[in-house]
């Protein structure tokens, strides 16, 4: 029988008020049910809200250098779990063993780095004209924070959003991601048991459709933060530009690698390999469209297919294996019926394209790494978010045509470049529509202490992350005080 987790309310393990559950199913095998999870409703949604808003004004009065220690120390037990929760990650949600322990890490990481927020929330000290007058800027907490996150990184989404939060003195409703609910549950449980006092952290898991729309439609709601897909995310930034409430919008992608004719080309098709297809091409950063000038572009192609070829797909568990399954059959489902319209559009396959059957693949969701070539600016496959292994050939012809290329979609979250030009990597930082820019590294790969959020219709709202994250999660106020 599954392990059954609950909510977390007020300091407290409760079942959700429909006294149903959800199950939370491996990918890489369908047998395995890695937890029950609580079916939430408005009810459960709005004792979240009740014992937030009862927590926020003494957590805010703590001074932030002790909201940060009970970051440092869940960091530390989340440390002392790291293999098990990399685990159970590779469990619930497909990605290699060590993709999963890389991302635990970097939520350890993230607390830390948050911890130290505590005793770094700057603002500004700015002389006044008049005489006498000391101004000043201070921060100050927001109030309940609502925090929505995807599945695709189940353990640092839920971490970056909830410890800057946290350390800024607001407190917490978030919504897991239903397909991988139990990393975010396991951050909760570290902070349960770093003592963070009740109702200062609310968990409670259930469907977008039930959890999330309660959360962004709550008169208690002072800020959204949600991560996941264009369509769920601008209908809810409708929402929230109605009500005036601060919100940030972090969503899909279709990101570029554009490799210039100087490059190394080992070097080029690994980093187009690692960007494409490691964790099965679930990253909002992968990359989905290889851009290569004109002269390279057989070679490269062909190195990249060798390359791809050699990938094992399976699951995560096992250490030979580079990708994982895509995390459920409607994921799935998408990248193939996407590999169809490629074909339909007359673009060629050279590698992949069929989900893998036999053995244990048919326990779980798995599909091969896909190249393809002949890719035109205006075909779906080059203009649409698949959030698979799926990658994009497209000629360029020149520098020039190369950034009309890149820049020519909708989306603008990362982008990368491989060349040793020194003057063209400028021009591309220069010229290239991306939040996040990478010069002869994979499009994916970020780190916790840089600001991160994209452009056009990939994010909305302040960025995340780094210093930025307290921008978001504070309200600056404006001091001017006559001393004489
Ligand atoms: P999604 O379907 O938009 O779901 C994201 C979150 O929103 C989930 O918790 C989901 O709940 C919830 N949700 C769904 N409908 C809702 C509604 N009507 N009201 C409130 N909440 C609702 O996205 P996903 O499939 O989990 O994640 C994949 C997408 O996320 C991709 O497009 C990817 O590019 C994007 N992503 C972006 C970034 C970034 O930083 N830019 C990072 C990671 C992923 P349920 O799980 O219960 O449906």
């Amino acid at each position: 029988m599954p392990s059954v987790f609950h909510n977390y309310i007020d300091g407290r393990l409760v079942e959700a008020k429909s006294g149903k559950t959800f199950p939370d199913v491996n990918p890489a095998d369908t047998d395995e049910t890695v937890g029950l999870f609580q079916a939430s409703t408005v009810e459960d949604v709005d004792a979240a809200f009740a014992a937030a808003l009862k927590a926020q004004p003494a957590w805010a009065a703590l001074p932030a250098p002790r909201r940060g220690e009970y970051l440092f120390k869940a960091a530390e037990i989340l440390e002392s779990r790291l293999a098990k929760l990399g685990e159970e990650m590779t469990r619930e949600e497909g990605k290699t063993l060590p993709e999963s322990k890389g991302e635990v890490k970097r939520a350890i990481n993230i607390f830390r780095y948050f911890g130290g927020e505590g005793a770094r929330q700057f603002s500004y000290q700015i002389p006044s004209e008049r005489e006498n007058v000391f101004c000043y800027t201070m921060r100050k907490a927001l109030g309940v924070v609502g925090l929505i996150t995807p599945w695709n990184f189940p353990s640092a989404i839920p971490a970056w959003k909830m410890a800057p939060a946290l350390v800024a003195g607001n407190t917490v409703v978030i919504k897991p991601a239903s397909l991988a609910p139990l990393s975010g549950y396991r951050l909760v449980e570290a902070l349960h048991e770093a003592g963070v006092p009740a109702g200062v952290l609310n968990y409670v898991a259930g469907s977008g459709g039930a959890v999330g729309n309660v959360i962004v439609d709550h008169p208690a709601l002072r800020a959204l933060s949600f991560t996941g897909s264009c369509d769920v995310g601008n209908q809810l930034n409708a929402k929230m530009a109605a009500r005036k409430v601060r919100s940030q919008f972090e969503m899909g992608g279709k990101n570029p690698t554009i490799v210039l004719k100087d490059a190394d080309l080992d070097a080029a098709a690994d980093i187009l390999v690692n960007g494409a297809f490691f964790s099965t091409g679930q990253k909002c950063t992968a990359c989905s469209r290889a851009i290569i000038e004109k002269p390279i572009y057989d070679s490269l192609a062909d190195k990249l297919v060798e390359k791809t070829k050699k990938l094992k797909v399976g699951n995560g568990l096992d250490p030979a294996v580079a990708i994982g399954p895509a995390v459920d059959a409607n994921q799935l489902e998408t990248d193939l019926r996407y590999i169809e319209i490629g074909k339909q559009e007359g673009a060629r396959l050279l590698c992949g394209g069929h989900r893998l059957s036999g053995g244990a693949y048919d326990k779980g969701f798995f599909i091969e790494p896909t190249i393809f070539d002949g890719v035109m600016p205006e075909m779906r496959i080059a203009q649409e978010e698949i959030f698979g292994p799926v990658l994009a050939l497209m000629v360029a012809n020149g520098f020039d045509d190369a950034m009309r290329l890149a820049n020519g979609v909708k989306f603008g979250l990362s982008a990368s470049i491989v060349s040793k030009d020194l003057t063209r990597v400028h021009q591309f930082i220069n010229r290239i529509e991306a939040g996040l820019i990478t010069v002869n590294l994979p499009t994916a790969g970020v780190e916790y202490q840089l600001p991160f959020g994209g452009t056009k219709e990939s994010s909305f709202g302040m960025r995340e992350q780094g210093p930025a994250a307290l921008d978001f999660y504070t309200e600056t106020r404006t001091v001017y005080l006559k001393y004489a």
